[in-house]
């Protein structure tokens, strides 16, 4: 994306199911718009086999979540899946302020709430087209044990109706297609009228 100095950022927020590939998805674009910064989340969840702390996100013990809770670093948290996930503050005021282009990936509940906080904040939603479809590509990573894949699943089934609040879907039925078009959805925001002028 070509750096418009004065335009207004866009904060791209894309929430999807486990299993809906919206990690690689979100790395093929930030490859593809290497000005984009990834707001890395804190978790409590364990890392899993290659993810890293500080690219994939923060790892941290719950207590340690909690104190950081407590000093109001998160803009929001929720829990999912029985581990605490949250969106660090600073990081988000920080791109916003400085008028640089960020992309977040909560689910839900976390979306909602950043744009009750962000009413500008664009919202994607990137899913599969079946369930079954779901279910493989979770059974395929092979890295959460089948009660984690049962209640992930129930999540997905419940986060699948808030889909009319988004902006935008997707359906990551062709990975270079769903690349494309989230691709194609920031190109659209960066050109919108309002966002030209004073950064905010
Ligand atoms: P996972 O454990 O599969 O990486 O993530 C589980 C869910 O938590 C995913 O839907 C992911 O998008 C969501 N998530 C990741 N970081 C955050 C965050 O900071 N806040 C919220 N609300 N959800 C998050």
């Amino acid at each position: 994306m070509e750096a418009a100095a004065s335009r207004k950022p866009i904060l791209l927020v894309v929430s999807g199911p486990s299993g809906s590939g919206k990690d690689s998805v979100i790395a093929a674009l930030r490859t593809l718009e290497p000005r984009i910064g990834y707001c890395v989340s804190t978790t409590t969840r364990a890392a899993r086999p290659g993810e890293t702390e500080g690219v994939h996100y923060h790892f941290v013990t719950r207590e340690a979540f909690e104190a950081m809770d407590a000093r109001r670093e998160f803009l929001e948290t929720r829990e999912y899946a029985g581990n605490l996930y949250g969106t660090p503050r600073a990081f988000v005021e920080d791109a916003l302020r400085s008028g640089r282009d960020i992309v977040l990936k909560p689910e839900v509940n976390g979306a909602m709430r950043i744009k009750e906080l962000y009413p500008q904040a664009v919202l994607v939603f990137l899913t599969v087209r079946s369930e079954d479809e779901l279910v493989r590509r979770l059974e395929e990573r092979d890295a959460d044990g089948p009660d984690d894949i049962a209640a992930r699943l129930e999540t997905a089934r419940l986060e699948a109706k808030a889909i009319s609040k988004y902006d935008y879907l997707i359906l990551n039925d062709e990975f270079d297609v769903a690349v494309a078009q989230l691709r194609a959805i920031l190109t659209a925001e960066a050109l919108k009228v309002w966002r030209l002028g004073e950064t905010s």
